[in-house]
């Protein structure tokens, strides 16, 4: 018998009919002797919809407020399946996260989990009843109602898992695990059975945004059993998903890269001819940093005739703003000759751990690239990922001449 928390999105939970399919899945789960707790997301949509409602209210609403407002998405549906699971037969009880007591800080619509409460939620679980936790929400101190951010359901599983020590915490999804790249741009990308917590932050926050961060973080740090699978699989032929490990736990060979990531909201901005001396990156990034704009990569090269030209990557949201930012404080007070701005550039990467113990990755992929006459703006790396950044109109050509290169589309060779 082992103790599971299961985590159903917006997409699984999405009409009463799928409401009705989870039910289905945790009973069979339930029944093979498990004991199970769920937490669930509100219906698909129903976040922006809310969200929406208010913006027709208030242009600025008070983020407390929000928060009460935002909770009932999930209120709802812990509700329908606790519903569906008694119909047929399950014994379930649903919780509010303030009624388990997941207690978060006072940080309305992006709160932290400091503690979770245990007791009623044993309680159920030894008396063998499902028990149904609401996603995405707390209770702070005072006994406001918080929420987590966006996609923070992930979080509530995962956090649930590491408090109630489970034996998995299983992510179920619209698609059925982590892939080596996007199979709608190469369709030979292949599911991953296993991918490390690193690779999988690293992919993440390169825009496979199959799991929220903050979620994959957490259970790195707690040492949770991850999996991600999907909840449109039919009875009898689900598939594991993909599974995410811990570096040190891999039996098999590594394979070198894991996956080819990319992010197509990067926008470049350069400082042409800045003088080359001590203080200048972070007098172009001092007050870029003020504004609360984050940069990606940074470049600078190096000095000729006294002056040099300094690059870095932003969202491309933010591209105008940084760029208003440099022509009215950067360019007079360093006295740079000029401002460029590209929004039309991504960002390309190769993932891997394996690339810790094997030199060359770098030359292959660049070597790949400049095959296909793919012209390189700025490099970046990490002990497990090499990024580049190329115009946007090579991204699905770089990735598929990538994804090839490292022979991604081969099952690993199996040790
Ligand atoms: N319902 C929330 C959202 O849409 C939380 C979640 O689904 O994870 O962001
Ligand atoms: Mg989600």
């Amino acid at each position: 018998m082992a103790l599971i928390v299961q985590k159903y999105g917006g997409t699984s939970m999405g009409t009463p009919e799928r409401i009705r399919n989870v039910a289905r899945r945790v009973a069979r789960w339930k029944s093979q002797g498990h004991q199970m707790v769920v937490v669930v997301s509100a219906m698909s949509g129903e976040t922006n919809r809310l969200l929406s409602l208010a913006k027709e209210v208030s242009p600025a609403p008070a983020p407390r407020e929000l928060d009460v407002m935002v909770s009932t998405g999930e209120q709802v549906t812990i509700a329908l399946l606790a519903m569906a699971l008694q119909d047929i037969g399950v014994s379930a009880r649903s919780y509010t996260g303030s009624q388990v007591r997941i207690l978060t800080d006072n940080i309305h619509t992006k709160a932290r989990i400091l503690d979770i409460q245990d007791t009623n939620i044993r309680r159920d679980l030894d008396a063998g009843t499902v028990v149904i936790v609401a996603g995405f929400q707390g209770v702070d101190e005072q006994g406001n109602i918080t929420t987590l951010g966006r996609g923070g359901s992930d979080t509530s599983g995962v956090a649930l898992a590491a408090a109630l020590l489970a034996d998995e915490c299983q992510i179920y999804t619209d698609v059925d695990g982590v892939y080596t790249t996007d199979p709608r741009i190469v369709p030979e990308a292949r599911k991953l059975e296993r991918i490390t917590f690193e690779e999988m932050l690293e992919m993440a926050s390169l825009g496979s945004k199959v799991l929220q961060i903050r979620s994959v973080e957490f259970a790195g740090k707690y040492k949770v059993k991850l999996r991600v699978l999907s909840s449109f699989e039919e009875e009898g032929k689900e598939t594991s998903g993909t599974l995410i490990t811990f570096e040190e736990d891999r039996k098999m060979e590594q394979p070198i890269i894991s996956g080819i990531a990319f992010n197509r909201d990067e926008a470049k901005l350069t400082v042409l001819g800045v003088p080359d001396r001590p203080g200048i990156a972070y007098q172009i990034l001092g007050p870029i940093a003020e504004a609360s704009i984050d940069v990606d990569m940074i470049i600078q090269n190096v000095g000729h005739d006294g002056t040099t030209d300094f690059s870095f990557t932003v969202a491309r949201s933010e591209m105008e703003r940084a760029r208003k930012i440099l022509e009215d404080q950067v360019k007079p007070h360093v006295g740079a000759r000029q401002i460029v701005a590209d929004n039309k550039t991504c960002k390309v990467s190769a993932v891997g751990v394996g690339m810790r113990s094997h030199p060359g990755v770098a030359s292959q992929m660049f070597r790949t690239l400049a095959e296909e006459g793919i012209n390189i703006q700025m490099i970046s790396t990490s002990e497990i990922k090499i990024s580049v950044v190329v115009d946007e109109k090579y991204l699905e050509l770089a990735v598929r001449v990538l994804h090839k290169a490292f022979d991604l589309d081969q099952a690993p060779a199996q040790v």
